[in-house]
């Protein structure tokens, strides 16, 4: 079975070692929804630089037989399911990109599906954010900084890494129901969302992390590494040779 670990995005076929399940039927007579039990299963990151454990719960339907003995047949519907740890489907980010966004990132994917309108609020409000500290922009309102934005990039005068696509992406958001309502309000305003759009923000936030921190920083390390050799090369040059031949 493959398997991607939430905590480090490490794709894995998952062996015994690292996958354990259970599961027991509660021995409750009389209840007319009944029998329940429970299973839980727990896999280990088999990445030596991650190493957590997923476990998750999940509540099933039980079966009691003509002895009395309740048990959990195999292929039992699932009825809830939630996952422990992680709490969320957050990915985790990395710690040069500010930590009052990745704060407002990981709270919206953790209430996504409680409250998909906090989780909105929260996600426009890290867009917002990152708009005025990657890009430098600061407006009125949400509406008036994604149009300033996009401006930026059409006259050739955005960040690096801001590209067309990353604005306009964060411009559709402009189309999906009252999100795209309420930009020209208050940020902190709370709205009505349905969890499909609240996951489309959540979404369009790992896009940017990506395309603007993660890959500013790869380019700034690439550029560390060019100059570093550079530098040692330029350090052998005025060292003495002792096999000069001249
Ligand atoms: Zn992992």
């Amino acid at each position: 079975m493959k398997w991607a670990c939430p905590f480090c995005g490490h794709i894995q076929t998952i062996t015994h070692p690292k996958y354990s399940q259970k599961e027991f039927a509660f021995e409750i007579e009389g209840v007319p929804n009944g029998p329940f039990g429970l299973r839980g299963t727990a896999i280990g990151c088999s990445n030596p630089e991650c190493s957590h454990m997923q476990i998750d719960v999940e509540v099933v339907e039980a079966r009691r037989n003509t002895h009395g003995i309740y048990s959990v047949p195999y292929g039992c519907a699932t009825i809830t399911r939630l996952c422990i740890t992680p709490e969320s489907s957050a990915r985790p980010q990395p710690s040069y990109i500010p930590l009052a966004l990745v704060e407002d990132y990981n709270e919206a994917c953790r209430i996504r599906d409680l409250s998909p309108k906090a989780a909105a609020t929260l996600a426009r409000r890290c867009i917002q954010g990152m708009i005025r500290d990657f890009a430098g922009v600061k407006g009125r309102t949400l509406y008036d900084e994604i149009t300033a934005l996009k401006m930026m990039v059409e006259k050739d005068e955005a960040p690096r890494g801001v590209s067309i696509e990353s604005v306009e992406a964060i411009d559709h958001i402009r189309s999906i129901g009252n999100i795209g309502a309420h930009m020209e309000k208050d940020i902190d305003l709370i709205i009505p969302v349905e969890p499909e759009e609240a996951q489309v923000l959540i979404e369009l936030i790992e896009s940017l992390f990506e395309e603007w921190y993660i890959e500013r920083y790869r380019r700034q390390q690439r550029f560390a590494a060019i100059n570093n050799i550079a530098s040692e090369k330029a350090a052998l040059k005025l060292l003495p040779t002792s096999q000069s031949r001249e």
